[in-house]
């Protein structure tokens, strides 16, 4: 007698999915490196892969569907500017980069958007017991050119590395060159009513972008 061949069977059990994030579970660049994406930056690229602005995803998303109102997000401003749909989200300073209070609650935020585990790296919070908070970072940006055009050519993504954020750091590690700095530029350059890539992170995306139309900062002047 011929032994009976079993029947295919299926695995009815439900398998274990992954939780899902409501926002785009983007990588951070660089960690684990001295270059390592700085979270303004992470900001910035979430908005751009998202094509809306900063000041749409960090005022409309990010504070109004969160826990909590994040800090250097002010509501009451869409009511006094005269534009109802105004995002309440001006922009933000390297700061963010940096310990304390301000950066662990965005943080908390994104994490729970994008479900990565691994944000508090992209700034100095695993330091804050060794290092000042106070006068550690810039007030302007500051980028390696040669970097911007490496990436630019290799197909990479742009991003502004946790490093040039640092007031102590004024040279590229990598390219041995000086960092560029948005004052300098603008003192050369004022451009009534151009958007400037001045502040670490404006409302409107300033990943690579110069003040002259046309031309990014990879470029040479
Ligand atoms: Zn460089």
């Amino acid at each position: 007698m011929r032994n009976p061949r079993p029947f295919d069977s299926w695995e009815l059990a439900v398998p274990a999915l992954p939780a899902r994030s409501r926002l785009y579970s983007l990588a951070p660049i660089g960690v684990g490196t001295a270059f390592v994406e700085g979270l303004t930056s992470y900001v910035s690229r979430l908005a751009a892969a998202h094509s809306v602005s900063v000041g749409n995803l960090v005022g409309r998303e990010l504070s109004d569907n969160g826990p909590g109102p994040l800090p250097l997000v002010h509501p009451s401003k869409r009511l006094q500017n005269g534009r109802s749909l105004f995002h309440g989200f001006a922009g933000a300073s390297y700061s963010l980069n940096g310990a304390g209070d301000s950066p662990r609650l965005w943080i908390e935020v994104l994490e729970a958007k994008t479900c990565r585990r691994e944000l508090r790296v992209l700034t100095l919070l695993p330091f804050e017991e060794i290092l000042p908070d106070t006068k550690l970072f810039r007030k302007r940006r500051a980028w390696c050119p040669d970097c911007f055009r490496g990436w630019r050519k290799g197909g990479d993504h742009l991003y502004d590395p946790l490093l040039w954020s640092l007031r102590p750091v004024s040279f590229c590690p990598l390219h041995r060159n000086l960092f560029r700095n948005a004052a300098l530029v603008q003192s050369r350059q004022p451009p009534a009513g151009v958007l400037h890539p001045s502040r670490a992170l404006f409302a409107v995306p300033t990943l690579a972008r110069s003040s002259i139309p046309g031309r990014s900062l990879g470029e040479r002047s």
